[in-house]
């Protein structure tokens, strides 16, 4: 069986705790790896190492460190298959969905690459008698990234990538179901010319995060997976005076006005709610038509397009549509809640629960699934199902449809599809959800903008990449300086406004 191992001071490093989580192939249901899990120690001991390489990365040059992000980035250009093959098969998603993943990561790293710009302080001449202000930003010291297993490779490029330009020093904690594109990724790292120590990719379980969240070092937390996971960790990083962004789950709606094109919102939902079996955050898992000759229409066009769909294991290349579901405990969570949705009165109108792939009998695959007439007291409305089933809850106005998105506990995203200009500036600006599609399905922004849901998708006040990642990984100092040449005043006692 393989082992895998940590990356620790630019090398691969064997774990010695003695615990560790297998990690599965998706699509056989075999364990193909098995993943130390870091203890205390462990953890401590990266860290304290990342703390001794951090001065001198901070003190390298901002345009030096940026063109480390220039080699990184050619480095993921150039091994973008191997990359993709990685996240492919531990994930179970298709390589052309993979190779998407890297390219969303390395997006970031682009930005990346501009940070010295990102970096500029602020400069006030003569803001009083012979006095100057200053603000600059400094890096935060040994900061921590902790990642879901769904974007292998995108979420930890969107944490590394900005914390690393910043010149801040990482540990990061990638997902224990799919690392291996994290370790892969600390070696280009290293090969692009990162001092060794500066990324610690430490692999483990909640005992590794906690220690993360209680070690005092550590400045800064950035997460993203579940929301009550992301909750927990706000808090234990907040009580312990740390910075943290956490980002949580979603349960994104579509709504669709009778004036939508609606073979492209049929398209738009089939792409939105089952690409990657449904597991992405900006999945649609709600579309809302209003009026039912919307929701007649919409489901008539749904149902040939979704039984065409082709679910299989990666290996199938382009001949796939989605892959399995990431653990065997998702793919029987799923059907459970497919079964809760029958129960609870829902129509079923798609059934994937009985899908087998011959050869992969012990994949972890649930084939596409489409409900109509969900109302939102129903678990499958009110749960983040994160597999490949589609809920419709029809409405009768755009009102109602708006009330629904507005009243959800998520704010990830949402989009809209309409003909009406009016109408989706009135939805744009009424929707209280971090990302707004209008006839654009999963509205994941470009990498200069930045990401982030409201209400229970996110705890903490500012968004991943983008210029609010500069703001969260350093912070800001300001200097009031005044020389002395020409002044010859005594000192001054009182605390006074400028002259
Ligand atoms: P998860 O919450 O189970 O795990 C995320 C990370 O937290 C992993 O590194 C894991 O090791 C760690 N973790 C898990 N349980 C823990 C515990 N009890 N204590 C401490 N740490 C713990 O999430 P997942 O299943 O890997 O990812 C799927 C979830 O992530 C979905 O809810 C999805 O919506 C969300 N997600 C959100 C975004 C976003 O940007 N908002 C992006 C991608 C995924």
């Amino acid at each position: 069986m393989k082992e895998l191992t940590h990356w620790i001071n630019g090398k691969h490093v064997k774990g010695g705790s003695g615990r560790f989580a297998d990690v599965y192939n998706p699509a056989t249901g075999e364990v193909q790896a098995r993943l130390p899990l870091a203890s205390v120690a462990e953890l401590n001991a990266a860290v304290e190492a990342a703390a001794a390489a951090q001065p001198a990365w901070a003190a390298t040059n901002p345009q030096r460190r940026a063109r480390v992000m220039m080699k990184f980035g050619a480095l993921i250009n150039e091994h973008m298959d191997e990359l993709a093959q990685l996240v492919s098969v531990e994930h179970g998603k298709t390589l052309p969905d993979a190779r998407g993943d890297v390219q969303r990561g390395l997006e970031v790293v682009e930005v990346c690459m501009g940070a010295p710009a990102m970096l500029k302080g602020e400069f006030t001449d003569n803001g009083g008698p012979g006095i100057d202000l200053y603000s600059m930003r400094q890096a935060l010291g040994v900061v921590a990234g902790i990642t879901p297993f769904n974007f292998p490779a995108m979420i930890p490029l969107w944490k590394m990538a900005p914390a690393l330009a910043c010149g801040n020093a990482m540990i990061l904690k990638p997902s224990e179901r799919t690392p291996s594109t994290s370790l892969r990724l600390a070696e280009l790292l290293q090969e692009a010319g990162l001092p060794d120590g500066v990324l610690q990719v430490v692999n483990g379980d909640k005992e590794a995060v906690d220690a993360i969240l209680d070690n005092e070092t550590i400045q800064a937390v950035g997460f993203v997976g579940s929301t009550p996971i992301a909750q927990y960790i706000y808090g234990r990083a907040c009580a312990n005076g740390k910075r943290a962004q956490c980002f949580g789950g979603a349960k994104n709606h579509m709504i669709i006005m009778p004036d939508a094109d609606m073979d492209k919102a049929a398209d738009a939902l089939v792409g939105a709610g089952y690409g990657a079996a449904g597991e992405r955050c900006m999945a649609i898992s709600v579309a809302v038509p209003v009026g039912d000759k919307t929701a007649d229409a919409l489901i008539e066009r749904l149902i040939p397009k979704i039984e065409k769909l082709k679910v299989g294991p990666y290996t199938a290349g382009e001949d796939v549509d989605f892959g399995p579901l990431i653990t065997k405990a998702s793919h029987d969570r799923v059907k459970s809640l497919i079964a809760s949705g029958v129960d609870q009165g829902a129509k079923l109108v798609l059934d994937g629960r009985d899908l087998k792939i011959q050869g992969y009998e012990n994949g972890f695959f649930v084939g596409p699934t489409l409900f109509d007439n969900v109302t939102p007291d129903m678990e499958i409305y009110k749960q983040e199902i994160f597999g490949p089933v589609l809920s419709t809850v029809r409405t009768q106005s755009y009102e109602e449809a708006l009330s629904l998105v507005v009243d959800n506990e998520y704010g990830n995203g949402t989009a809209i599809y309409t003909a009406d200009g009016d109408t989706a500036r009135d939805f744009a600006s009424r929707v209280n959800v971090g990302m707004v599609g209008i006839n654009f399905p999963i509205p994941v922004p470009l990498s200069y903008y930045t990401f982030g849901g409201w209400k229970k998708s996110a705890f903490g006040d500012l968004n991943q990449y983008g210029p609010d990642a500069f703001r969260f990984y350093t912070k800001t100092k300001t200097v009031t300086a005044r020389w002395f040449s020409g002044i010859k005043d005594g000192a001054a006692l009182n605390f006074k406004a400028m002259d």
